[in-house]
C-alpha cells in the first residue's frame, strides 16, 4: 500500500487483496481513508452507515484528479457525486479489476515530457 495523498488513487488492500481507493480526507490534517471502489445507491449507503462504515463523496474529474470528501449526516440526503463507503475486508472488487497503467497506449510516443494532458 502506498502513502495516501489528497488525490485519490486505486490501490490494493494488503489484508484481503481487494481493490481500494486510497486518499486523505482533507488537505489539512487529513486522515488516511481506504474506500471500496463501488458506487453506492441510497439503500446501500444506509446499510454501510448502519454497519458503522463512513461514506464519502468521490469528487473531481478522472483526468484532473479525484478526492474523497466525508459525507456528514446533515448533508447525506444530497447526492451530487458518486458515493463510496470505507473499505471493510473482504472488499467487493478484486484487485485484478484495476487496469494496469502499462495497458494504456502512449498517445505521443514521448513519455519523457511528463505531460499528463490527454490528446483529446
Ligand atoms: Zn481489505
Amino acid at each position: 500500500m502506498r502513502t495516501p495523498r489528497v488525490r485519490a488513487r486505486l490501490d490494493v488492500c494488503a489484508s484481503c487483496g481487494s481493490a481500494v481507493i486510497v486518499a486523505l480526507d482533507s488537505a489539512v490534517a487529513g486522515i488516511p481513508v481506504r474506500a471500496d471502489p463501488l458506487t453506492l445507491d441510497e439503500p446501500s449507503e444506509l446499510r454501510a452507515r448502519v454497519e458503522g462504515r463512513m461514506t464519502y463523496n468521490l469528487v473531481g474529474h478522472p483526468v484532473s484528479g479525484r478526492a474523497l470528501v466525508e459525507r456528514i449526516p446533515e448533508l447525506v440526503v444530497h447526492r451530487r457525486h458518486p458515493v463510496v463507503a470505507a473499505h471493510r475486508c473482504p472488499g467487493p472488487v478484486p484487485a485484478t479489476a484495476i487496469p494496469q497503467p502499462m495497458d494504456i497506449p502512449s498517445a505521443g510516443g514521448d513519455s519523457s515530457s511528463g505531460d499528463d494532458i490527454p490528446p483529446f
